[in-house]
């Protein structure tokens, strides 16, 4: 079910919002050479609890009953897209880093991805980066009351055709609340239906996730990392929005 939030629904998720923005901005001042994305996950965590927020995705349900979600980020490293494990591997120079975030206050969510690069990165990565950012723009532009989904849909991917870049199918983004995934998804290809009509009060979470290569994604052995079939580098941008009368609203920001 797809549900609009009021204004004073919308005030709560920003606090939600702010927290991940800043947990992300924390992570990228931490992004170095040598440091474990599990230390990058126990900064995320504190700096989440001591804003007073919960985060949304430990212990969240996955494709193994026996084994949700064991951390508060995501990391996902080169040719990992998303959902990837924070553990004792080292971040390396020369690594695309995507980390997804998600927090928890009051009881409305916030959720938001941004992807890194550990150093200087070559012409075509900093593309990849670049491009799926303003794919994740483009898509918030148009999430316009009187719009449908697929005006959304069709932005995001107008954007990676541009530059002949895969884009992941298997997820999407998604509307957002009190849960983290609610109604409507919000696919980052045109599915050919124009989808539930954009009103004010949707909150949706906007985020392209593409690749230098193919499309295709494969879930790894830990039953959680997804990443490309063909090896390729992939990014991932997430901003969780309100629509309003004035138009979109970036909840996951400072
Ligand atoms: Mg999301």
């Amino acid at each position: 079910m797809v549900t609009r939030k009021s204004r004073r629904e919308i005030e709560q998720m920003r606090r939600a919002g702010r927290l991940v923005a800043e947990v992300l901005a924390l992570v990228e001042s931490e992004l170095k050479p040598g440091v474990s994305t599990a230390h990058l996950d126990r900064v995320a965590e504190a700096h989440i609890r001591k804003g007073g927020g919960t985060p949304s995705f430990k212990g969240y349900p996955g494709i193994n009953p026996r084994r949700p979600f064991p951390a508060s980020l995501c990391i996902s490293i080169d040719d990992e897209i998303v959902n990837g494990i924070p553990g004792e591997r080292a971040i390396r120079e020369g690594q695309v880093i995507s980390v997804d975030a998600g927090a928890i206050v009051g009881g409305w969510h916030g959720d938001a991805a941004q992807t890194f690069f550990v150093g200087e990165p070559p012409p075509a990565v900093r593309d990849l980066i670049e491009t799926t950012r303003a794919a994740m723009m483009a898509g918030i532009a148009a999430a316009l009351p009187g719009n449908h989904i697929d005006d959304i849909s069709a932005a995001v991917e107008d954007v990676a055709k541009s530059r002949g870049y895969g884009v992941i199918r298997q997820f999407v983004g998604h509307g957002i609340g009190t849960q983290m995934h609610e109604e409507p998804q919000v696919p980052n290809y045109r599915t050919g239906r124009r989808g539930r009509k954009l009103e004010p009060g949707l909150c949706l979470a906007i985020e392209p996730m593409f690749t230098l290569g193919s499309y295709e994604a494969h879930v790894l052995d830990d039953d959680w990392t997804v990443a490309t079939v063909d090896g390729s580098l992939a990014a991932h941008f997430e901003h969780s929005i309100a629509l309003t009368d004035n138009g979109p609203e970036i909840l996951t920001t400072v």
